[in-house]
C-alpha cells in the first residue's frame, strides 16, 4: 500500500540511485546548470527527490517559480530526452506528467562528453598545425596565409605582426582533452 502524504511534510519514496547512477546525475546537474542556468537545476533536483515525476500544474508553487518559467525548463530537459511526459488522471482533474528519463541519462551524458572533446580535439589540431601572427597594438590573431595577405601589417591600425607564441593554447586545449578522457574512462566509455 502507498504510503499516504502527510499535510506539509513530504514523505514520497526517495529514487533508489546506484553509486553510478548519482555520479552520472551529479556530472549531469553541472552540464544542465551551464547550458540553462540554476532555475534548471534546481527544477532537475526537485524531479530527482521527487521519485522522478512532476506534475506541471504544481512544479512552480512547489519550488516556488513561475509556472510558465517551470514549463519552459521542463520542455528544454524534454527536448534533450532528460525527461518523458504523460498525462495522468487524480480524481477529474488532468495532469501533465514528466518524467525522468534515469536510464537515458548516462547515454547523453557519454555523448556530450564526446562531442565536446571532438571539437577540442579539431581546435587543438588547429593550433598545433597553423602558424600564428599577432598585432601588438589591437591583439587581433592571424595565420600566416593571412599575414602574408598584409604583408605583416594589420589592416586595422598598421600594427607590424610579430610572432605568436600559441604554447598556452595548445596547452589548456589538451589540459580540457584530458579531463574529459578522465571522465570518460570514469565512465567506462573510453
Ligand atoms: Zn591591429
Amino acid at each position: 500500500m502507498p504510503r499516504r502524504k502527510k499535510k506539509g511534510k513530504k514523505t514520497e519514496r526517495k529514487l533508489e540511485l546506484s553509486d553510478r547512477e548519482k555520479y552520472f546525475l551529479s556530472a549531469f546537474m553541472d552540464i544542465v546548470e551551464n547550458m540553462y542556468g540554476p532555475t534548471a537545476r534546481k527544477v532537475l533536483e526537485y524531479i530527482v527527490e521527487s521519485n522522478g515525476v512532476v506534475a506541471e500544474e504544481t512544479l512552480g508553487k512547489e519550488i516556488g517559480i513561475k509556472s510558465n518559467e517551470a514549463r519552459k525548463i521542463l520542455q528544454k530537459l524534454a527536448d534533450e530526452a532528460i525527461l518523458g511526459y504523460k498525462t495522468g488522471k487524480i480524481g477529474d482533474k488532468t495532469y501533465h506528467l514528466w518524467i525522468l528519463n534515469l536510464d537515458q541519462i548516462e547515454g547523453i551524458l557519454i555523448n556530450r562528453l564526446k562531442k565536446t572533446r571532438e571539437k577540442l580535439q579539431l581546435r587543438l589540431n588547429y593550433e598545433k598545425e597553423n602558424t600564428f601572427l599577432l598585432c601588438p597594438v589591437c591583439g587581433r590573431r592571424y595565420g600566416l596565409d593571412e599575414a602574408f595577405d598584409y604583408e605583416f601589417t594589420c589592416p586595422y591600425d598598421g600594427g607590424q605582426l610579430i610572432e605568436f607564441d600559441n604554447s598556452d593554447i595548445v596547452m589548456f586545449l589538451e589540459e580540457k582533452i584530458k579531463e574529459i578522457d578522465e571522465e570518460l574512462s570514469k565512465l567506462g566509455a573510453l
